[in-house]
């Protein structure tokens, strides 16, 4: 069996098409279109490429883009005194603080200072927690593209038993729990986990999220399973993920690439999440 390829950038374009429908349908009515801060304290190279296509992905479906650029040397009273300034700020939708911030700086009192209207990232522990009482909320990006992904298989989510590979706060814990939210019945998976191989084995949908170079191998996999590689791992100037897609892709039934699956699509998401605030503000 050769698994049929889950296409991230087909099906996030599809979605941005969407939001670009629904701005232009506000700012014809005369409103003003959405906007996004973004954050980025210090020049982490990465960091500077997510900014810079989160720029790019904005500015295509006439979303304002407002950078907000800090040395990082930068004190954490100073980056706490912007953040209440653009929570303040009714021109602003959405806030986001792109992670990871130079090592002085306490990531967690930074992220709980953003308004939890505006936190298009969900991760606001009042939106963790609605997310958790699956309650209206903002939901965090790459879990929520994940979901997506699954349901674009027309497979149906309901009583499929889902092993996540990963628990930490951004992919695997909310992932896990958007998927029970949909009737998964869900083993999260860790690095002190024993007879991993046997539990993976198990499942119906394999989502990797450990940051482990070609982990999953295709002894892991059951036959048909569906196969989420979320893994961004740089390899030798070229970019892998979590899983051995050319053996896996010929036990899975369907599984999506790296780069072309779950990237594209947290990108996507999170420009639904900057219309959804923008939207909740109204
Ligand atoms: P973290 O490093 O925060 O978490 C990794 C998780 O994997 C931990 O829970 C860890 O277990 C577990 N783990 C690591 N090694 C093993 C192992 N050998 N066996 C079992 N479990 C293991 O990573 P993130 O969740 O932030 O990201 C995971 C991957 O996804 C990374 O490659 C990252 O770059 C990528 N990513 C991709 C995104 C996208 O848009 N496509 C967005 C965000 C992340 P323990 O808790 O015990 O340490």
């Amino acid at each position: 069996m050769t698994a049929e390829i889950i296409d991230g950038r087909a099906i996030s374009k599809e979605i941005r098409e969407g939001v670009k429908e629904e701005i232009a349908g506000f700012v014809r009515s005369g409103l003003r279109p959405p906007a996004l801060a973004v954050i980025l304290v210090g020049s982490d190279p990465a960091s500077q490429v997510y900014v810079r296509n989160k720029k790019k992905a904005c500015h295509k479906l006439g979303i304002t883009s407002i950078e907000h650029l800090l040395d990082a040397a930068v004190s954490e009273k100073e980056l706490l005194a912007l953040i209440g300034k653009l929570n303040k700020d009714p021109n602003v939708d959405g806030i986001l603080v792109q992670l990871p911030l130079p090592g002085k700086l306490h990531e967690a009192s930074i992220l709980d200072h953003v308004d939890p209207r505006k936190d298009v990232d969900g991760f606001h522990p009042i939106n963790v927690g609605r997310l958790v009482a699956n309650t209206e909320g903002l939901r965090p990006c790459t879990p929520a593209g994940i979901v997506e992904l699954l349901k674009r298989t027309g497979e149906g989510l309901v009583g499929k038993k889902v092993i996540v590979l990963g628990r930490s706060n951004i992919v695997g814990k909310p992932t896990a729990t958007m998927l029970l939210h949909e009737s998964c019945t869900v083993t999260v998976c860790h690095s002190k986990t024993r007879g991993l191989k046997d539990i993976c084995l198990r499942g119906d949908i394999l989502v990797a999220a450990l940051g482990q170079p070609r982990f999953v191998t295709a002894d892991m996999v059951k036959e048909g399973a569906i196969v989420v590689d979320v893994g961004i791992n740089r390899r030798e100037e070229r970019i892998c993920g979590d899983v051995d897609f050319d053996n896996v892709k010929e036990v899975a039934g369907y599984i999506t690439p790296v780069p072309g699956g779950v990237g594209p699509m947290t990108i996507g998401m999170l420009m639904v999440n900057t219309l959804k605030a923008y939207k909740m503000a109204r």
